[in-house]
């Protein structure tokens, strides 16, 4: 990744002249990952976090990126048995990109792409508590008597096989008897899979509508830039 000086840094993501960026550095209102840098020579990566006056700066701009997935693409920027996700995206330099939660190979659905690592970290943290709205489709139908007690048993938490603690609550809307909208903050892997597993289901079809405030609305294979609100609604 390029380094460059802090105070090239400033300047580059700021309208400041050289000399006003020196003196905020020296005045100590430059922070580069949480740390006040106050030496203007200071070489700092693009991707360094740097605070001036708590305000973070960026050295050049970030791209943020909605798709709608098809089946058969896999989330990583390899074409391993399926193609990527990537082959869809006309953008220069896609190898520096990167999906904020991935999706099964089979999952269809809301992708948010990007090159900015803090951001899509806001977005997977579990404990940051952004909710991501999936579609399923069940294999056997949930009994009109079974209803409520599930509904509890997500809300209250799973048991995963191979996992430690239980699941994050989440809010299970049953739509139909095959049918149902479930909103998780997490995204262990195949969570929404394993979680209807543990209840004795089996998931049949999967397509994820929703993280945080940002909706699909996109045809299956198209993509386009995220507005300034909706990367913002994630800060
Ligand atoms: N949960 C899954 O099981 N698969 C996905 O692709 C997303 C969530």
């Amino acid at each position: 990744l390029p380094v460059m000086r802090l105070d090239k840094f400033v300047c580059k993501s700021t309208e400041l002249t050289r000399k006003e960026a020196i003196q905020y550095i020296h005045s100590g209102e430059v922070c580069v990952n949480g740390e006040v840098v106050t030496s203007e020579a200071t070489q700092v990566h693009e991707n360094n976090t740097v605070l001036l006056k708590g305000d973070r700066l960026k050295a050049r701009d970030f791209r943020y990126i909605l798709m709608n997935k098809p089946a058969g693409t896999v989330c990583s920027n390899i074409d391993e048995v399926y193609p990527s996700v990537f082959n869809y995206l006309d953008v220069d330099k896609a190898s520096e990109l990167h999906i904020a939660g991935r999706l099964d190979a089979d999952t269809t659905g809301l992708v948010l792409i990007t090159d900015d690592g803090r951001w899509s970290f806001n977005i997977t943290l579990p404990t940051n508590d952004c909710r991501k709205v999936y579609r399923v489709q069940l294999s056997q139908a949930i009994p009109a008597e079974r209803s409520s007690d599930l509904v509890t048993q997500f809300k209250q938490g799973l048991q995963l096989q191979g996992e430690q603690g239980l699941t994050r609550p989440a809010k299970l809307d049953i739509i139909t008897p095959k049918e149902v909208l479930l909103t998780i903050t997490e995204g262990k892997f195949h969570q929404v899979k394993r979680m209807f597993s543990a209840v004795g289901n089996r998931v049949v079809g999967l397509h994820r509508e929703k993280i945080g405030e940002v909706c699909l609305d996109l045809d299956v294979g198209q993509w386009r830039y995220l507005s300034k609100n909706e990367v913002e609604s994630f800060n």
